[in-house]
């Protein structure tokens, strides 16, 4: 079986397809987003697609999958799709998830994060999604984060709308706050997470409360520096694989989804091959971090948020 196929359990009895496709797109690349996802789902078999409203390209997504859909080349239930609410509306996840799924031309997701846990002040929709004051720097509410996450959990209580919520960018302090004060634990943490960052704490008290940990930019995001360590590309070379495919088992082989992106269809048609990582292997990939940290995603509203490392 392709890895792009395999699923793990989630907490609340659904189950998630180990690799999912990530959907940050830079403007000058959005024309070519169309084919990439053609690509990814009907030539490497990818059914897993994450997005976000604050990415802007759920529209072009919505109308490929639909495409998709009427060609008959995949059922929607085969299809593994998550949204996220962003900070800017973090008084109306309601409205966001409406407009998620009218631009998607979905029924429902099949996962609903909670992209930040943060108050913007920004307008009733959205606007700007990030505001800044003269100085530039970033204008939070005086709302409470969790506040949003509540409301979702009444709309995945009481609709049919989305399957699962989670979180996205919580630490161990949120996360703690978030169990004590809701029954219903998320089914996710997507946070950034590789090699140079592998936050075994955090990794560890999702595991302890049954929370799926996704890792965001396994790569490194822009520009890719995770592919460039020598000791990946030792073992792509051991293994007769792209260090790409290393990257993804990394996650896989410890029980986590990974969402990597690229927006090169060549990249895209190959897909991802499983790798029999051994035991020392993995150690010597966490070793790399544990030794000298680096995150490659340092918002300057996320600063705050206790997860480690941004400075
Ligand atoms: P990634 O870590 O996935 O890295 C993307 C970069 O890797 C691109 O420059 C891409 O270039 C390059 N790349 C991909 N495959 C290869 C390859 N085989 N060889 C060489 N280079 C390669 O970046 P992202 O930051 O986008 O993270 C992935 C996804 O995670 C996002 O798209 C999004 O869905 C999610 N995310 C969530 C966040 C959150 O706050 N919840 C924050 C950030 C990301 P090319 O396109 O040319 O292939």
């Amino acid at each position: 079986m392709s890895i792009l196929q395999e699923k793990i359990q989630l907490n609340n009895g659904t189950a998630i397809p180990v690799v999912g496709l990530g959907t940050v797109t830079p403007d000058d690349k959005k024309p070519i987003l169309r084919e990439v996802v053609r690509a990814a789902i009907l030539d490497a078999g990818y059914r897993h697609i994450d997005t976000a409203w604050y990415y802007g390209v759920e529209p072009i997504l919505g109308e490929v999958l639909e495409e998709l859909f009427n060609e008959g080349k995949v059922k929607r239930e085969d299809i593994f799709i998550t949204t996220k609410v962003w900070p800017a509306l973090w008084r109306n996840p309601q409205k966001s998830l409406d407009k998620s799924l009218k631009d998607l031309r979905l029924d429902y997701v099949d996962l609903w994060l909670q992209h930040w846990p943060l108050t913007f002040k920004s307008d009733e929709n959205g606007q700007p999604p990030v505001p800044r004051d003269s100085s530039g720097k970033v204008i939070e509410d005086d709302g409470d984060f969790l506040d949003t996450y509540k409301k979702m959990v009444d709309i995945y209580k009481h609709s049919n709308k989305v399957k699962a919520i989670g979180v996205s960018n919580y630490s161990i302090g949120n996360l703690d706050r978030l169990l004590k004060e809701t029954d219903v634990v998320p089914v996710i943490n997507q946070i950034e997470l590789h090699p140079q960052l592998p936050l075994n704490d955090l990794v560890e008290f999702c595991n302890k409360h049954k929370i799926v940990v996704e890792a965001y930019s396994p790569f490194g995001s822009n520009g890719a520096p995770v592919l460039e360590l020598p000791l990946v590309k030792q073992l792509a070379e051991k293994y007769n694989v792209r260090p790409a495919d290393i990257l993804v088992n990394y996650h896989t082989a410890s029980g986590r989804v990974a969402l990597p992106r690229s927006l090169n269809p060549d990249r895209i048609k190959q897909g991802y091959k499983k790798v029999p990582l051994t035991k020392e292997d993995l150690t010597k990939l966490y070793e790399i971090g544990e030794k000298e940290p680096k995150r490659y995603i340092k918002e300057d509203w996320g600063h705050h948020i206790g997860l480690p490392f941004w400075d």
